[in-house]
């Protein structure tokens, strides 16, 4: 039994996949996917029937259509009766909040591809670069505000407690701002708004730090133009003005994201995992992602392996010659997440109107502008 749940705790961990694999993954997060990749056969989709969705028992095999209005009220009732809840959020639903993302092969920041920019050789070579770049997604972030979808699960994680569990790859804070409860909430890529020394034996870090810019040499002015654009002049910055660290002193500071080539956070994996391994799991909602993607695709077969049936709300329709990931009894919201979700969720939250939809109070008091 212990042999079993050993090989289950190491089956249920996803790990950081090689670059090439996660570059492959993470690219077919835009609407607009490649072709096959090795990490298609490793998801083992599923082939295309045209069976439409029941709300019976799961059964492997099945292509799952997206969800008319009258599948709703399947769902509803099985959110209703589920007590223990897995969520994963993706980089659509930041989009929905029409925040650009910058994630796949037509994600460039200037000339710059944004998976270049995202590793600690790019820090330590053009560390003014990399803060300009996040400086920029900073201050997109705190301009953006959360959606109806950030709402709603801020809403169900209150409404089901222990029993629902939020997994986000997003990293602009917006579920926290929607109040999202801290505990109910897994960062899997980190925060933009966490900060910590580069140094590798210092260990300083600072948590929601929303200040805009972070230090003064950084503020992008009205008058600056969209930066993002090569069109637009980029200032050069003195590393003496980037942010340092307050306890080495010298130290540069960089943001609080998990960059390609570093481990994903060991204690988030863990709490990701206990909670799996607490229970059975009665459904995953997989928001803003393909089914067939990682680490999508790796939490649906584990929770799948629990018990789980499984919910996906997405702007893209399932591919259907590459397999959906979905089988019978699945559910598939297709359409802007920030609608369908409060909408899905009614008959369980109530409606939008009756839970808190306020920003938290800190976005205005740590903006400058
Ligand atoms: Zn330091």
């Amino acid at each position: 039994m212990l042999h079993a749940a050993r090989q289950f705790q190491q089956a249920a961990r996803p790990r950081l996949p090689p670059p090439w694999l996660y570059l492959s993954c993470v690219s077919r997060l835009l609407p607009r996917y490649h072709a096959a990749t090795a990490f298609d056969t490793y998801c083992s989709p599923r082939p295309f029937t045209s069976t439409a969705a029941m709300p019976s028992a799961a059964s492997p095999g099945a292509y799952t259509p997206p969800t008319s209005s009258a599948d709703i009220t399947s769902f509803t009732h099985h959110l209703a009766a589920s007590s223990r809840i897995l969520v994963l959020c993706g980089a659509g639903l930041s989009a929905a909040s029409g925040l650009p993302t910058f994630r796949g092969a037509g994600g460039y920041w200037r000339t710059h591809s944004a998976m270049e920019l995202a590793t600690y050789d790019a820090f330590t070579t053009s560390p003014d670069l990399v803060w300009q770049f996040y400086n920029y997604r900073r201050h997109m972030a705190l301009r953006a505000v959360p959606n109806g979808a950030h709402y709603a699960l801020a809403e169900l994680a209150r409404k089901k407690g222990r029993g629902c569990l939020t997994i986000t790859q997003n990293v602009d804070g917006l579920s926290q701002r929607a109040g999202h409860p801290a505990s109910r909430l897994e960062l899997l890529h980190g925060g933009l708004f966490d900060i910590k020394c580069s140094g590798f034996d210092c260990g300083y870090e600072q948590q929601d730090v929303r200040t805009d810019p972070i230090v003064p040499a950084l503020e992008i002015k009205d008058g600056d133009g969209d930066i993002s654009s090569a069109q637009i002049p980029l200032r050069e910055i003195a590393e003496r003005d980037l942010p340092h660290c307050p306890r080495c002193k010298t130290g540069l500071l960089r943001p609080g994201v998990v960059w390609f080539g570093e481990a994903l956070p060991e204690a988030t994996l863990d709490r990701v995992e206990n909670y799996m391994l607490e229970g059975p799991i009665d459904l995953i909602i997989v928001v803003g992602t393909s089914a067939t993607v990682y680490p999508a695709a790796g939490y649906i077969e584990k929770a799948r392996a629990r018990g789980a049936r499984v919910a996906v709300f997405n702007t893209e329709a399932p591919e259907r010659d590459g397999g959906s990931g979905l089988r019978r009894g699945d559910w598939f919201f297709m359409g802007d997440a920030g609608v369908e979700m409060p909408r899905a969720f009614e008959g369980v939250i109530g409606s939008p109107e009756s839970y808190p939809r306020e920003e938290d109070s800190n976005r205005g008091a740590n903006l400058r502008t």
